[in-house]
């Protein structure tokens, strides 16, 4: 079977290009490393002592996405490739819009001319806006307060009025929670260039001294300790849903969304504290502002999941906070 992943060489991409040629996929991939580096695509390679096809270029072009279809009879696409950052996203929201919403509808528009109806989508728990109760289900109303999370959801109607108009399609709306961790061999993980937004990679690179002091935005919000609680995810256990939701859209048609979490909140203090004690480093921090427009938690009801997808989160965090560490200090070796 031959699944298209566009941004592979990305941070979830590369893990799951791993577990899919772990299970025995061929992979094609397509990235224009807008957000990654070149050398992901030969460590996917060295991790799974397999080979795959790759195309450099842009999910916006037609004709490249074209070619790869000429090319490569495509059983499934898996949609990693778009912007991510939030704060960025409100700064500017055309590159967003055009970005995410442009490359999504190309490459549906050139899988329905090769007629590849199968397809899974990486979409976001910022879909559910700020929840009402916990833990959220898929059912909940959807909303959002950014340009990249609003993006997720007309991407969201968008599938759902494909599906609409032709019944043979099959998709998988997957809704990430907080995806850290990296791969146990430590050669990919999650390496922005950039000072990070997200609260792991900031963590990893105080514990690292390339940066000085952690700020831990608010510890008046309304949860155990006071910071905020997120629902993190092991990024190999997400990858692996992935696999998942290929047999999903392989073996039935629909669309349906999916929350991947793991159930579990942990407070950033909580975090801090593990990262310090699995990894045996200091993380120095100080407690700040609330960051505008978070919300005080988060987290999965990921029963849906199981039952549909046969899919659960097996590792807990404190292989989360290991492997995040092992990530830099391999990279760092390797230098
Ligand atoms: P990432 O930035 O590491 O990976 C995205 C990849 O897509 C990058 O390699 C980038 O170079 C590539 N790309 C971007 N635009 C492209 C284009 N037009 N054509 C070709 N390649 C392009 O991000 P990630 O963390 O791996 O996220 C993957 C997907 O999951 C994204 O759609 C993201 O919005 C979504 N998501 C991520 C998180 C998270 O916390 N990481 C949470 C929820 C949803
Ligand atoms: N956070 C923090 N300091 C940082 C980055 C994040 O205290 O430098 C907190 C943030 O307020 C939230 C949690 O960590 O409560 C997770 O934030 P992240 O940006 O990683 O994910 P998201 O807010 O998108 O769920």
């Amino acid at each position: 079977m031959n699944i298209l992943v566009t941004g592979g060489a990305g941070y979830i991409g590369s893990h799951t290009c791993v577990e899919l040629l772990n299970a025995g996929y061929d992979v094609i991939s397509i990235d224009n490393f807008s957000n990654s580096k070149r050398d992901v695509i030969d460590k996917i390679k060295i991790i799974t002592n397999k080979d795959f096809k790759f195309y450099e270029g842009d999910c916006r072009d037609k004709d490249i996405l074209s070619r790869i279809f000429i090319e490569n009879k495509n059983d499934a696409v898996i949609h990693f490739a778009g912007y991510k950052a939030v704060g960025e996203s409100v700064k500017e929201p055309l590159k967003y819009y055009r970005n995410n919403l442009d490359s999504t509808i190309t490459l549906l528009e050139v899988m329905k001319e090769n007629n590849c109806k199968n397809f899974v989508f990486s979409s976001s728990a910022t879909v559910y806006g700020k929840p009402k109760t916990l833990p959220i289900k898929e059912d909940f109303p959807l909303s959002t307060t950014n340009p990249y999370g609003t993006t997720k959801l007309i991407i969201e109607g968008i599938l759902r009025d494909l599906y609409k108009s032709d019944n043979t399609w099959s998709i998988a709306i997957l809704r990430y929670f907080n995806p850290i961790g990296a791969h146990k061999s430590g050669l990919i993980g999650e390496n922005p260039n950039d000072i990070p937004n997200n609260l792991m990679p900031y963590i990893v690179k105080v514990a690292n001294n390339e940066l000085g002091t952690l700020s831990i935005f608010g510890n008046d919000y309304d949860t155990k300790d006071g910071t905020g609680v997120r629902d993190y995810i092991h990024v190999v256990d997400l990858a692996k849903g992935h696999i998942k939701a290929i047999e999903k859209v392989l073996n039935e048609t629909g669309c349906d969304a999916y929350n991947l979490g793991t159930g579990n909140g942990y407070s950033v203090l909580e975090i801090v504290n593990t990262f310090m004690k699995v990894n045996n480093v200091d993380v120095n921090y100080r407690i700040t502002d609330r960051r505008p427009g978070d919300i005080d938690a988060c987290y999965a009801d990921p029963s849906y999941a199981k039952e549909k997808l046969n899919w659960k989160a097996e590792l807990g965090i404190d292989e989360m906070c290991k492997d995040s560490y092992n990530f830099v200090k391999v990279l760092r070796k390797n230098k």
